[in-house]
This record gives structure tokens, sequence and C-alpha cells, in this order.
């Protein structure tokens, strides 16, 4: 059986060292979560394999680390300090605040029940709120010089073109992929790690020749379906929805929403945007020569131009650009979401196991030595640990705290796809169990081919 309420997902987090409220001694805040011991090891693991699958294994992708504050010249070009906003309105009895597409779905913080129910609701018309932080840079804060926390990676994926194209030779069609921080000061932040202030984004921005953009689109809306699938989320609970025309971004041709069936409902887990030659034409010098000034605010200063050659004609363009913009945060909810289950044992007894791909699991193995105080056994354990440690296929942990049930069942719940347990037999005759975490069975194995075994489990 599959669970799964938000509850079960928050409570397993917080139980097992996943994800923890922010500041959680002073009470928390809202829309703020940090990453425990196994979470941090579940996010850079989900990181390394959209890493992997973007820039390692296809040759037409660079990759990029670029800074978390942002020039204001930057997102005034990309039309951010425009129309990067929400739509507030407040209530006038008991001052909260709220999303004004979002109400049906709004709790009264005061009152506690749905806001549709609420008597005394007497709420301002909506205003735009916008979302993007402000922060002073340099030594004097008088408001002459701030700087954005970027909302969205890819703007310095845009500035760096030139300076990408420059050092790798790259030709369109490439991309250049992104992981990072980006920051919203969303009105109602909510359910869980789903809509938060401070987050990470997976980006891509895929430049391609004008013409060939819309068959581009497609291409990468299958491929991140596809990828999706191979960390653990089913199809059938992943809904590509073209974004309505009214609905699109001010820079967005077209847009695919992925959606996925979150605990809380269906909502966005990665948007597809054909994003034109928006970006690019905002932030390159001598727009004039490239015919689009009828688009983009006029940019006085920036200082290079961010056309390519047509080698066919010799004539300069704007590439256009696709963009799948992946949430780290919703992708995470999403896969503990999925691998969440609770089985059914004998006895009537039941178990909770993340069923994880093991390319995922925050512990690749764990190695237990059945006897906590028995130097051999210990020792022999810490060998075999260090050994499959070394591998470097992710963290292995010696687990020397308690009973070998306690310990399957906290494995289980982390994810860990096996268990090897030493025992007195071990010092007899070399032998090691291995404990599957999906079918519970048990083999024993000659530690000298454990590590065969471990790296053929793990391919
Ligand atoms: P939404 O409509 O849900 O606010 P969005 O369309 O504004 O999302 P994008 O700007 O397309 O989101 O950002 C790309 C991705 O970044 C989203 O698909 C999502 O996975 C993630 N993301 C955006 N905002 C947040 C947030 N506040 N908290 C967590 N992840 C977010």
């Amino acid at each position: 059986m599959t669970a799964t309420s938000m509850e079960e997902l928050v409570s397993l987090c917080k139980r097992r060292g996943f994800i923890f409220q922010s500041n959680d001694i002073y009470g928390g805040v809202k829309g703020l979560y940090d990453y425990g011991p196994m979470g941090v090891e579940l996010k850079n693991n989900l990181k390394q394999a959209w890493w992997k699958s973007m820039v390692y294994e296809r040759d037409d992708i660079e990759g990029l680390d670029a800074s978390i504050l942002s020039a204001p010249v930057v997102l005034q070009q990309s039309g951010h300090e425009d129309t990067f906003s929400d739509p507030l309105v407040d209530c006038k009895t008991c001052k909260a605040r709220f999303r004004a597409d979002q109400l049906e779905n709004s709790e009264c913080p005061k009152g506690g029940g749905f806001l549709a129910d609420c008597k005394l609701k007497d709420l301002t018309e909506p205003r735009p709120f916008n979302l993007m932080f402000k922060t002073a840079i340099g030594p004097v804060d008088d408001g002459s010089s701030f700087a954005y926390l970027r909302p969205e990676t890819c703007q310095q994926i845009f500035t760096n073109f030139k300076n990408v194209t420059d050092a790798t030779s790259r030709v369109v069609p490439f991309g250049i992929a992104q992981i990072g921080k980006a920051f919203r000061n969303e009105i109602t932040p909510r359910n869980f790690i789903f809509r938060v202030r401070e987050f990470e984004q997976m980006e891509l921005e895929f430049f391609v020749k004008p013409g060939s953009d819309d068959e581009w689109h497609k291409y990468w809306v299958d491929k991140r379906i596809e990828w999706w699938e191979a960390q653990g989320v089913s199809k059938k609970n992943l809904y590509p929805v073209d974004v309505e025309k009214s609905e699109l971004s001010h820079y967005s041709k077209a847009t695919v929403d992925i959606m996925y069936k979150f605990p809380h409902g269906k909502e966005e887990l990665e948007g597809i945007a054909n994003r034109t030659d928006f970006d690019l034409g905002s932030h390159t010098k001598n727009q004039k020569e490239f015919n689009i000034n009828s688009k983009v605010k006029k940019n006085e200063h920036s200082t290079t131009k961010l056309g390519v050659q047509n080698l066919e004609d010799k004539n300069s363009y704007i590439p256009f650009v696709i963009e799948p913009s992946a949430g780290v945060d919703r992708g995470l909810l999403a896969i503990l979401n999925e691998a969440y289950t609770i089985e059914n044992l004998e006895n009537e007894s039941s178990r909770t196991v993340l069923k994880l791909k093991p390319h995922l699991s925050p512990i690749k193995a764990a190695v237990i030595p059945l006897k906590k105080n028995n130097e051999h056994i210990v020792a022999k354990a810490k060998k075999i640990k260090n050994e499959l440690q070394n591998l470097g296929l992710g963290r292995v942990m010696l687990e020397n705290s308690g009973n070998i049930g306690k310990n399957y069942r906290r494995h289980d719940e982390i994810g860990t796809p096996i268990c090897i347990t030493v025992d007195f037999e071990t010092l007899d005759d070399d032998s090691v169990t291995i404990r599957d975490r999906d079918s519970m069975k048990q083999e024993r194995v000659s530690s000298k081919d454990l590590n065969q075994f471990y790296q053929k489990y793990f391919h």
C-alpha cells in the first residue's frame, strides 16, 4: 500500500532526519526548510542525477554556477521588476494577506477554517506584489546600491551567454545547465516544501535556431518526462499541460507544465517554456541590429552583443531558447511521495519502507556488526564499510547502535537498498549476510565477493 498524506511524509521526514522546519527551536519561519543528514544526501543525489543526464551524458550542454545576488539592471531588462508579481489582497478585519488567485484554497490564519467560510472576511481589491527579495550591497545601506536575490537561476545563464560560447566554441543548438538557489517572497508559502521562499532549481537553457524551436520544445518535454520516470516518479502521476495563452509568462511563446499528483493535489513539478529570443534580446547591446526593439525594453546598459552568426548567410541572429526548469524541492516531494510504502507483513504487523531508486538512496549500504561490543566483529564491519565507501558510489554507513531489528526498520524507512550483517560466522568463514530492502530476502555472500556484488547492484 502506498500512502500518502502530507502529514505522513512530514512526520517521516522529521523522524528520520530528511527535512526540518527552519529555525525550529525559535518557533520556525514559514516557507523555510532545512535538509537534515538524510535529506542532504537525497537532495545531492537528485541534483547529481540531473547533472549527469544533462552535462555528462550529452555532448551539447555545458555547466555553470553563477552568483545569486543579481544587479538590478539584469532583472529590469528581463522584465521581472515590472511583472514578477502575484495579486495580493488584505483582509481588513484580521489583517491577514492572501493570493487573490488562490482564495478558494486559502485558510484564514486567525479563524482556522477556509476563507470561503469566514463570515468576518472583508477583502481589499487585488494589487500586484513583487516577489523579489532585495538586499544592500556594500557597507553603506542608504538604498542607493542594492541587489536582488535571484528569483530564478536562468538570468545569469543569459548574461554569461557570450562568455560561455567564447570559452567553449559552442554553436547552436547547445545548452547551458545550472543548479542553484532561487528566492521568492511567496505571499502564502504552504504544503511543506512545495511552495517555499528559498528553494533550488535545476535549469537548462537550450539555445536553438528560430524556426526549429517548436520541435526542440516537444523534444525537451518528452525527455524531461522520461527523466522523472527514471527517478521513480510514475508516468501515471505526471500530467503535461499546455499553459493557456492568457496565462503565459511575459517571455513565453508556449509553455508546457509537467504537473504531478502531489498529496495536496495536482500542481506544477517542472515548467518547459519556449522563451523565444526574449531574454538574450533583452540583454544584448545594439538591439536595433537584431530588430527586436518592439518586444523588449530598450537596453542602454549592456556592453555585449548576444547574437550568433548564421553560418549559411553570415548574418547575425539572436537564438531562441527552450527552458526546462525543474524544482529540486518539489522533485524531492514527488519522489518521497512515490517511494513511501506501507507493507503489511505476516502476524498483522506492518513496515514503512521508502522504495527509492538505489541511485537516490541517501545511504547505499548499512554495515551492521551483530555484536556491537565484539572487537573482531566490529573491526571486520569497519573494514567492509571502508572498502565499500572507497568504491565512491555514495555514503555507506557503519551501524553500531543497537539491535538488528531496529536497524533494519530504520534503514527501510530511509530507503537503504541493502544491509550487510557481520556476525560470528563471518569470523569463521568470512561470509556476510546481505538483506535486500524491497524483498527482505537474505543471502549469504563471501566477503571477498562483496565489492563485486555491490558494484553490480548499483550499476
Ligand atoms: P507556481 O505557478 O507553482 O508558482 P511557477 O510557474 O511560478 O510555479 P516557475 O517560475 O516556472 O514556477 O519555476 C520553475 C520551477 O521552480 C517550478 O516548476 C517549481 O518546481 C520550482 N518553484 C517555483 N516556485 C517555487 C516555490 N515557491 N517553492 C518551491 N519550488 C518552486
